[in-house]
């Protein structure tokens, strides 16, 4: 599809065209007066629309409403609060081919991964209608006579959410939809490079409440993360901050939050590694790696960034998949037969040109890729080759997550080498080994294996289902968002000892004789 033909389907969709307000607190914030910011897209540089910045009012407007949205939400029944969850849904299925468009245009997707970004919303807030009636807590057995011991999962009050660029409204979706249904409202700040998504998507959801006559819990903040993004980590309203985004900025995110003794959920960077063994089908690793690797451009959190191959087929392996990657046909993510879009900004492009310089300097070598790419009729865009590099365990650079379609390939003879490897990195978000040996799969998945929240076994690094948690480990921040009982990172947990006897008797055998 042509740009300006998407363009003319978001614009009638969603009127995003002329300048939108980018507060919203109930009531959407007057455009005048604010700072404007310019959207373009990553494809060809075209003008998308423009967002009227929150200012300070704007601020302090959309937080006081969220405190007051929680007060009435979190009083309506759960099972009712999921069942408006499904309405949400409902109707983002419905608009699923202009939200997608949407988000492939403003993040510079292809048109199926911007779909998939919106059927995850669909099956999150799917997830969400189920769990209206299943937010369950435990009874545990009392050591005490005629005593009752239970939990009690409550609402925690509004939550902020602070989301990167590159999932626009998936990751939002994880947050939001989750914390409503729990009980929670939400204040937004969504990413500068991704605020049309957002904008489209709060007035979406809020209109489904109102339609069936609930408040509007959803609140919106477009601003600078240094502005706005910087008084949602000192706002002690928010007893939670839900963030994703680099490592850099998640650890200032949980200095300041911790340092005003509020909780966080931090989905931070990853830096992941696929293992192909000796005894891996090729042709699927080949294919789990090169999706890993290549789709969006690299600039997914779960990215395959490093692979990591037994000596005994690696150079088959590599030469394989250095087909892959001169086949691969770069350009405009809206046409058919693309596999790699732009990089989101031309800072992008320089980190991508800047890692390939330190990395050769370090002894790295390129094997294909390496250099900017020109698409016609796209020559505002930011596009990159996707680059192989052959390195080794004493390389750097390959320590650091780049946001580009970069793989670095490493070759490994024993296991043990290959998970040494593999866990040298600071981050700790998704992994896999591709193998059709039992024992090994098996060692991956085990305490001595991948130090990662997410490892798979014949398949990406990639594309996890929300029926999981998602999260990582060491740099990547800890956190859990999404599916399994990731909802009670929204919620507060009261343990609660009921004694229903006539006799006051004391917790391990204390006794106290007034
Ligand atoms: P980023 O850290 O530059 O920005 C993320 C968000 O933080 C943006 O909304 C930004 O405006 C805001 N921000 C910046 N300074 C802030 C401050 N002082 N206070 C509060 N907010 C502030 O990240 P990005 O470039 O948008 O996204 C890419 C990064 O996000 C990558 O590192 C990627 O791995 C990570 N990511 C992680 C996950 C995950 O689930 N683990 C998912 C998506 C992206």
């Amino acid at each position: 599809m042509d740009v300006g033909e998407a363009k003319d389907r978001i614009e009638a969709a969603f009127g995003l065209g002329e300048l939108s307000s980018g507060a919203y607190s109930g009531a959407w914030a007057a455009t005048a007066g604010r700072d404007v910011l310019e959207c373009r897209t990553p494809i060809d540089g075209r003008l998308l629309g423009r967002v009227a910045l929150a200012g300070e009012d704007d601020y302090q407007q959309v937080v006081g409403a969220s405190v007051q949205a929680f007060r009435e939400w979190h009083r309506i029944p759960a099972p009712e609060r999921g069942a408006l969850m499904a309405a949400v849904g409902a109707e983002l299925a419905a608009k699923k081919a202009d939200l997608g468009l949407l988000v492939s245009l403003e993040a510079g997707k292809t048109i199926t991964e911007g779909q998939g970004e919106i059927q995850e919303a669909v099956d999150v807030a799917r997830l969400a209608a189920g769990l209206g009636r299943q937010l369950y807590g435990l009874t545990i057995a009392s050591e005490r006579p005629d005593h009752s011991l239970r939990e009690y999962w409550h609402p925690l009050g509004p939550v902020g959410v602070v989301t990167a660029f590159n999932f626009p409204a998936a990751v939002w979706s994880w947050n939001a939809l989750l914390g409503a249904v729990v009980g929670d409202s939400m204040v937004w700040k969504p990413s500068s490079q991704a605020p049309l998504t957002a904008i489209a998507l709060t007035r979406l959801v809020n209109g489904v409440l109102q339609a069936q006559g609930a408040p509007p819990i959803f609140m919106l903040l477009v601003g600078g993360g240094r502005t706005v993004g910087e008084r949602l980590l000192e706002d002690h309203r928010l007893p939670l901050i839900s963030f994703t985004g680099s490592v850099a900025t998640g650890r200032h995110v949980a200095q300041v939050v911790a340092g005003r003794l509020g909780r966080t959920i931090l989905e931070l960077g990853g830096n992941n590694g696929a293992i192909v063994t000796a005894r891996a089908d090729l042709e699927l690793a080949l294919k789990g790696v090169a999706f890993g690797a290549l789709a969006t451009a690299g600039q997914r959190c779960t990215s395959t960034r490093r692979v990591i191959v037994h000596a005994g087929v690696y150079t088959d392996f590599l030469a394989r998949l250095g087909h892959v990657y001169r086949m691969a046909r770069v350009g405009n993510p809206l046409e058919d037969g693309t596999l790699v879009g732009p990089l989101i900004d031309r800072p992008a492009v320089a980190s991508f040109l800047d890692a390939l310089e330190r990395v050769q300097a370090e002894g790295g070598r390129v094997v294909c890729g390496g250099e900017p790419e020109t698409v016609p009729g796209c020559e505002g865009g930011h596009y990159v080759r996707p680059t192989l590099v052959e390195v080794d365990p004493t390389c750097r650079v390959p320590l650091e997550e780049t946001f580009a379609p970069i793989l670095y390939c490493y070759r490994y003879q024993s296991l043990d080498e290959a998970f040494a490897i593999h866990n040298s990195v600071p981050q700790g978000l998704s992994s896999a080994i591709f193998t059709t040996d039992l024992r090994e799969a098996e060692r991956f998945l085990s305490a001595q294996g991948s130090d990662c929240g997410m490892a798979n076994v014949n398949t990406s690094t990639a594309g996890a289902e929300i029926g999981g948690a998602f999260g990582g480990e060491k740099e990547t921040g800890g956190g859990r968002e999404s599916g399994s009982d990731a909802w009670k990172a929204y919620a507060r947990r009261v343990t609660s000892t009921v004694n229903y006897g006539y006799e006051l008797p004391l917790a391990q055998g204390v006794s106290f004789p007034v």
